[in-house]
């Protein structure tokens, strides 16, 4: 059994202009004191510091009272145990300024309920927490792995050093300054706090930096270490749709995109915070966003793809024949969405796109999303499948900047994502490819994907609109095969072999049987096959 944690962390520390205790008449000291949120002794306290002892207060028994603008009263209730009597106590604080006291008395009912949620702990270490619409419709095992893993700082950093993501971010927010200057934002999911330090380097009036994870205590860190900044942004920890604010936002900044833009479901919770928090007609940065989606021709990765299965063609495995479970392999490798880079020349014609505009979706319309596919094919060549990338937009006043992952472009931590058929489709020059992208959400924070694609009938009696092949692939985007450690097929094909990667229709293999061949042909010439 795991006993209740108490906050690790001190929580924040705020100066302030002068301190007043009630019961005391000793002359002012001469040092500015210190409000701190810690919990050094095990249980959370508010230090009131300042030269000499300081005074601590149990935050589960202390209140706190606005009297002015920058003027409040904090007291700590008084109790008797057997052994001793404590006497309540108060102390007036005088802040330096209206956003200090905000901040303050916003770090305070932060703390407190942190300290109540602690307090409705169960025996058995379990919390008692009321259920909020994120819990309603994620699994509890998912969200946890979730913020454990933006719990860590080592893929906040990840984040960081993708210079395409956070250049773009720093770049629309810096060269829009007049969506910034002396405007309320929210930060939704603000991790490190970096977005939240961009906003308030824009001349922000005040940022609310909400994130979930135990990232919150970092950020308060990292914002504690830019003074200049600091006092302009409040961290609150806690999940967007259960948090409260104390003023409504003119512009919400984010980067809630995952994989594919919608893996991790949080576009939800930035629509969510959107309804909370956001004034009518405030800005959004990203605004929109778009997927992109085109047919593509690679028979190098639907051969690795396949080739995965080939372990269990095996008839004499150690004396086992492992051949009854080749198919569920096969379809099973067919069920991971492949993220690489790829050269964009994989491309058999121009992309499809959907978009999503942040501003007026509605949160439900992005439990399932339904794309109706249609392409002519230039060129005759094998289909191996769908490729997809994602581009945001920032809608600026004074300048409107893209963000894109599109093969072709510098690359970014999301990379591309394809979705590969188990059966590829043989098209014609001039033929044409419909189907279906069809993404339904799941309570993994990710989405199920029903892809289908068709070639229809060409020449003479296609105005009658039959189709000739149909190939359709469910996958998980909760489950991508992450290909970055693959020989880069993308450098060697880039400068040596323009366009051959879009002529392979004279290749004819069945992918069940015919594989392997093809596979012992490509380990001999991995050029030929290209031919
Ligand atoms: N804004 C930071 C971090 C982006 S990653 C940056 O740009 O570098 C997304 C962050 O959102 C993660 O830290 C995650 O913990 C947080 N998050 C996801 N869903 C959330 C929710 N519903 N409420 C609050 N924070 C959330």
């Amino acid at each position: 059994m795991e006993a209740p944690q108490a906050p690790k962390q001190m929580y924040n520390e705020f100066t302030l202009a002068s301190i007043t205790h009630l019961s005391s008449s000793s002359s002012p000291p001469t040092l500015s004191p210190v409000a701190r949120f810690c919990s050094d002794s095990g249980f959370s306290e508010l230090r009131f510091e300042q030269g000499h002892e300081p005074v601590n207060f149990n935050l589960q028994k202390t209140q706190l009272f606005k009297l002015g603008p920058t003027e409040s009263l904090c007291i700590l209730e008084g109790s008797e145990t057997v052994k001793e009597t404590i006497y309540s106590r108060g102390i007036t604080i005088q802040f330096r300024n209206k956003e200090e006291s905000t901040s303050f008395h916003y770090a305070f009912d932060q703390c407190k309920k942190e300290v109540n949620a602690q307090g409705s702990n169960l025996p058995n270490g379990t919390a008692l927490e009321s259920k909020s619409k994120f819990d309603d419709k994620i699994e509890a095992s998912s969200a946890k792995m979730y913020f454990h893993y933006y719990g860590q700082l080592l893929h906040q950093q990840n984040m960081m050093q993708d210079y395409v993501r956070t250049g773009s971010y720093y770049a629309a927010v810096i060269e829009n300054r007049a969506d910034f200057a002396g405007r309320v934002v929210v930060d939704v999911g603000a991790g490190s706090g970096i977005l939240s330090l961009f906003a308030a380097q824009a001349g922000a009036k005040h940022v609310y930096a909400v994130e979930a994870s135990e990232m919150a205590e970092y950020a308060r860190k990292l914002i504690a270490g830019n003074p200049l900044l600091s006092q302009k942004i409040t961290v609150i920890k806690g999940k967007v749709e259960d948090v409260e604010l104390p003023e409504k936002a003119d512009i919400l900044i984010s980067e809630p995109m995952g994989t594919l833009l919608i893996n991790e479901r949080m576009l939800e919770s930035y629509v969510i915070a959107r309804d909370r928090f956001l004034v009518p007609n405030g800005k959004m940065f990203p605004t929109l966003g778009r997927i992109h989606m085109a047919p593509f021709s690679d028979e190098y990765l639907y051969i690795e793809i396949a080739n995965k299965a080939l372990f269990w063609q095996q008839q004499n495995y150690y004396g086992v024949d492992l051949t009854a479970l080749h198919g569920t392999a096969f379809q099973g490798y067919f069920s991971q969405p492949v993220v690489d880079a790829f050269d964009p020349r994989l491309l058999v014609a121009p992309a499809i796109s959907h978009v999503i505009n942040f501003t007026t979706v509605k949160e439900e319309d992005l439990y399932e999303i339904n794309v109706p596919l249609k392409y002519t094919s230039p060129v005759g060549t094998r289909i191996h499948g769908l490729a997809c990338w994602f581009d945001v937009l920032f809608d600026g006043s004074t300048v409107q900047r893209w963000l894109t992952t599109a093969p072709g472009a510098p690359t970014t931590h999301w990379y591309q994502l394809r979705c590969v058929l188990s059966q590829p489709l043989y098209v014609m020059p001039g033929q044409e490819i419909v189907g279906h992208l069809h993404m339904i959400a799941h309570s993994a924070q990710s989405y199920t994907i029903n892809l289908t694609m068709s070639v229809k009938m060409w020449g003479p009696g296609a105005e009658q609109g039959g189709i000739l092949q149909t190939s359709s692939c469910k996958l998980d985007l909760k489950e991508p095969y992450y290909r970055m450690s693959q020989p880069q097929a993308y450098s060697l094909t880039q400068d040596q072999q323009p366009q051959q990667l879009l002529q392979t229709q004279d290749i004819h293999i069945q992918p069940d049987d015919e594989v392997s061949e093809l596979m012992q042909q490509a380990m001999k010439d991995p050029v030929s096959v290209l031919h």
